[in-house]
């Protein structure tokens, strides 16, 4: 009621984004309407776009605007490495480190009992069919160092070991409990470099 209309919906579209409270999003939006009308037009458009554009990769299940995407389809990288991650923002992280030159598995997730996420309900039924021809020889598991990362690294290692394909696992350094997108370049360069076999 101490809004106009359009005001009060603006601020409760932005209150719906992640770690945006009431105070911010009153602040987004008296913002976006001091701003100009241009650059207004260009954040509505940005966001209209991504929803058009951004899907999932089919194979990696990392986000894209052309499927296969650009990583898929580099015949530059390395087909024997597959690097599970959990998230397209960990694919960034670890493209920033400019060491990986393999491919990627996005899992969209990972396994948390608590929240009442199971195996099903993330990307790991995919990531098998990518093992079946034998060229896959490591499976490197870059899952978050936290209680859910850890759960979901060993069940992909239980299930991809018997596949005949070596497993490894990202290694320490890394601070427990964290999270691999605002892990610094050189310690997740480290992590990398000293994974071990599961
Ligand atoms: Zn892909």
């Amino acid at each position: 009621m101490y809004y106009a209309a359009p005001v009060a919906r603006l601020i409760g579209e932005l209150t719906k984004l992640p770690g945006i409270g009431p105070k911010t999003a009153q602040r987004l939006a008296f913002h976006i309407i001091r701003t100009s009308r241009e650059d207004a037009q260009n954040l509505s458009e940005a966001i209209a776009e991504v929803k058009d554009k951004i899907i999932y990769c089919s194979t990696c299940f990392n986000i894209t605007d052309q499927d296969p995407c650009r990583l898929c389809s580099d015949q530059s990288r390395d087909r024997s490495i597959i690097c599970v991650v959990e998230e397209p923002k960990d694919v960034v992280a670890l493209e920033r480190t400019r060491d990986f030159k393999g491919m990627y598995h996005v899992l969209q997730g990972a396994i948390s009992p608590m929240e009442g996420i199971g195996p099903d309900d993330i990307r790991l039924k995919e990531l098998l069919p990518r093992l079946q021809d034998g060229s896959v020889k490591e499976v490197i598991l870059a899952t978050d160092p936290n209680v859910e990362g850890e759960a979901t690294a060993m069940y992909v290692a239980r299930l991809v070991k018997p596949l005949g394909v070596k497993v490894t696992r990202i290694a320490h350094g890394l601070p427990v409990g964290g999270d691999l997108e605002y892990v610094d370049e050189v310690t997740l360069s480290r992590a990398l470099e000293g994974r071990r076999e599961m």
